[in-house]
């Protein structure tokens, strides 16, 4: 590989930049230091609150929280009925956990192509892959961006498919005007510090139907119960409750609901800046021919959480790998989101061949992610279309 030094100079910043970051303030602190001084560290009233918050944030009837993202996705699953032998289909371009909750229940993940400008999922690619097999659709909200929810229910309700949309990276995103949270069949979101709001960990589904809010609760906590709508035999007492299924503790604390909770006050300041940062980098990349922006679909009123800029290495004297490591040299330490899940040896060795997706690895070989996050400075936004404007003059094809 080319020496670094080759684009020569000093870099252009000197502290080092990472694509994402948590933001946690004095009020943040104080939330959790309360539940640390109560009664309950789990299962206690945060929970509770946490949940209407959510319900209100969103307009979605129900929500259930949960330890995390890939275990609000299990528990969409399991109360969508998803099973052996079944079918769910979704994006390549995904963080694994939306296609491992699939494996979890013992059913297939089929990967349907992007969209190559959105990066989302591709509707038409979505009914190709439907079969009498097909349960669910997990549809992801890449980078913060609502697929498009309106041609996927067409196709879902049809073939009475479950759409499950995973909303970790969309937190905020309105479709149509409408909250991500109250328009698929259930909706997940992570809390990891990386999204744009967290509990250190966490996860949540979110619904409007009522069947499916008792199964996600039953699941949550090991298939136990102390609701009568799920008992089987007569209460034998004020003690007395029942395991009727085999559910997992995937249960979230009180100590993260409070953080949540927290985090959900400063959404919108959360949004207004991480939007500025979106329109400052679309700005400077749509006047640079070797580089490609995202396209913004109407439908969407998006809260990004991850900036993907994707460069034409047919316009460039470098590849990805060598324009990623450029941009570490410049101090602004990139990622690749995402490697198409079926590229993991574990999915390989389940029998995934390389060219199943051929937009979505396109995409891969193209993309990384800049920094995006709320603390982010205007100097530090500038430092990055520096680094991207350096790198593409001195790289360029004459
Ligand atoms: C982060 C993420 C998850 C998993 O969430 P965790 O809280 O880390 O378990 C699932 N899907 C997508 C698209 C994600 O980005």
């Amino acid at each position: 590989m080319e020496k670094l030094a080759a684009l020569g100079g000093t870099p252009v910043r000197e502290k080092k930049l990472f694509y994402g970051h948590q933001y946690i303030d004095d009020a943040d602190i104080k939330a959790v230091e309360e539940v640390l001084r109560s009664d309950f560290l789990t299962c206690g009233p945060k929970i509770t609150e946490l949940e209407e918050r959510l319900c209100k944030l969103t307009g979605a009837k129900y929500a259930v929280v949960c330890s995390n993202g890939t275990a609000a996705l299990h528990m969409a699953c399991q109360a969508a009925g998803l099973g052996e032998g079944d079918e769910l289909i979704t994006t390549p371009i995904t963080f694994a956990a939306s296609a491992n909750c699939a494996l979890y229940c013992g059913a297939k993940p089929v990967f349907a192509d992007i969209n190559p400008e959105t990066y989302n999922i591709d509707p038409k690619c979505v009914a190709k892959a439907v079969t009498d097999k097909t349960k669910a659709v997990v549809a992801v909200d890449f980078t913060g961006q609502a697929v498009e929810l309106d041609e996927l229910l067409a196709i879902c309700k049809e073939k009475n498919i479950t759409l499950i949309e995973d909303g970790a990276h969309s937190i905020g995103t309105l479709y149509n005007g409408k909250p991500v949270g109250s328009i698929a069949d259930m909706t997940t979101f992570s809390f990891h510090p990386v999204k744009t709001v967290t509990g250190g960990e966490g996860g949540a589904v979110l619904t409007n139907n009522e069947d499916h809010y008792k199964k996600l609760q039953l699941f949550r906590s090991h298939g136990i119960t102390r609701d009568p709508y799920f008992m089987e035999k007569e209460p034998e007492g004020g003690w007395y409750y029942e395991q009727v299924n085999l559910g997992m503790n995937y249960r979230m604390t009180d100590i993260q609901a409070a953080l949540v909770c927290s985090q959900l006050d400063k959404l919108e300041m959360f949004q207004k800046r991480r939007k500025e940062i979106v329109k400052k980098y679309n700005e400077a990349f749509s006047k640079i021919p070797e580089v490609i922006v995202q396209k913004e679909i109407p439908e969407s009123d998006t809260t990004r959480h991850l900036y993907i800029l994707r460069i034409k290495p047919e316009l460039l004297t470098i590849n990805r790998r060598q324009f990623f490591d450029y941009m570490a040299a410049e101090n602004v330490c990139c990622n690749v989101h995402y490697i198409p899940v079926y590229r993991h040896p574990y999915y390989e060795k389940l029998g995934y061949p390389k060219g199943l997706c051929l937009e979505a690895e396109k995409l891969y070989s193209e993309i990384m992610s800049l920094p995006l996050y709320y603390s982010l400075t205007d100097q530090d936004v500038d430092d990055v279309i520096h680094a991207v404007t350096k790198i593409v003059e001195n790289t360029r094809k004459h």
